[in-house]
């Protein structure tokens, strides 16, 4: 089967995101949210981020707009799946809210449909079973901003047959991404690796080792990474910086993933990130 027609559900940051390289790929798009205010901003952003993409001239006008053409949006989840060859998961980072979308999408999709969910950090193996398809369920974890990183990280959950993967491999290859196999534990590698280091940065404000700024600052100049690790927590948004630290020091009971209290402390203030104007730093 030959992947064309792809449904996105969920138009947050990673969402619109994710349709916008598959549009600009050639592939028909349908993004979906429950909220019609999170579709409008969606579009905005794609027709912002391509308009951006025209002006350092890597496309032409008419492939902006034939990109743009090829994304419809709706808010019937069920309904919005039915023909579709792949549909990707992309809300938050709530098991029980993955595992509902899991069933309706089970329900709703053709028998052949593969049913990737965008996780950082949930057990792909445990979606899989919310379905009566766990040969077809797989993780396809896009990095953000998806335009411009190259990684995607694609999760086998126990039952993933080899064919779903190749084909989730080849789709990937198609979107210009290097997708790189794991196995299904807790953060995977990705989140396995960065969020304790994200964790120990905030650890660090609260006990006034250094400011936001500085410890920004040390890891870009003294490791070489391109945006310091505070920088990162508030792009990836602070509300799954800590649902996913929730996930690790739950999945894999070792206090070492303990979220910071600082970082539960921002996110009960409605801190969550660049998103919304205010993480650890301000965005205007
Ligand atoms: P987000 O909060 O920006 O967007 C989530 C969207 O899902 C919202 O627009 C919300 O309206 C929508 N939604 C909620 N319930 C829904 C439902 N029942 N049906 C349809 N839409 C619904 O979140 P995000 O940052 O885009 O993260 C989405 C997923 O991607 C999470 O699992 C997250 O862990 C993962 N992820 C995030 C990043 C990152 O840097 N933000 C990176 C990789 C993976």
């Amino acid at each position: 089967m030959t992947i064309d027609r792809i449904a996105i559900v969920g138009g947050g940051t990673m969402g619109n995101g994710i349709a916008h390289v598959a549009a600009q790929s050639g592939k028909q798009v349908r993004l979906l949210d429950l909220s019609v205010e999170v579709l409008e901003v969606a579009m905005d952003t794609i027709s912002k981020n391509l308009d951006r993409q025209v002006k350092k001239g890597l496309i032409d006008l008419s492939a902006r707009d034939a990109t743009l053409g090829r994304i419809e949006t709706g808010s019937d989840l069920a309904a919005g799946a039915e023909d579709a060859d792949l549909v990707i998961e992309a809300v938050p980072e709530k098991a029980e809210l993955k595992y509902d979308i899991f069933r309706t999408l089970d329900r709703s999709a053709g028998p052949d449909t593969i049913l990737a969910s965008n996780t950082s950090s949930i057990s792909i193996t445990e979606i899989a079973a919310r379905t009566g398809r766990p040969d077809k369920v797989i993780g396809m974890h896009f990095m953000n901003p998806v335009p411009v990183m190259k990684l995607v990280e694609v999760i086998r959950g126990l039952a993933t047959s080899d064919d779903t993967t190749r084909q989730v491999f080849a789709l990937s290859e198609e979107l210009g991404k290097t997708p790189v196999e794991v196995n299904d534990f807790p953060g995977f590698v990705a989140n396995r690796v960065l969020m304790p280091m994200i964790n120990e940065a905030v650890f660090a404000v609260m006990e006034g080792v250094a400011t936001p700024e500085a410890i920004d600052t040390v890891m870009k100049l003294g490791m070489n990474h391109p945006m310091g690790p505070l920088a990162l927590a508030d792009l990836i948004g602070l509300d799954t910086c800590l649902n996913i630290l929730e996930v690790l020091h739950r999945e894999l009971g070792d206090d070492r993933y303990r979220p910071c209290p600082l970082l539960r402390k921002y996110v009960a203030a409605g801190w969550h990130g660049r998103k919304n104007g205010r993480g650890f730093y301000s965005y205007s």
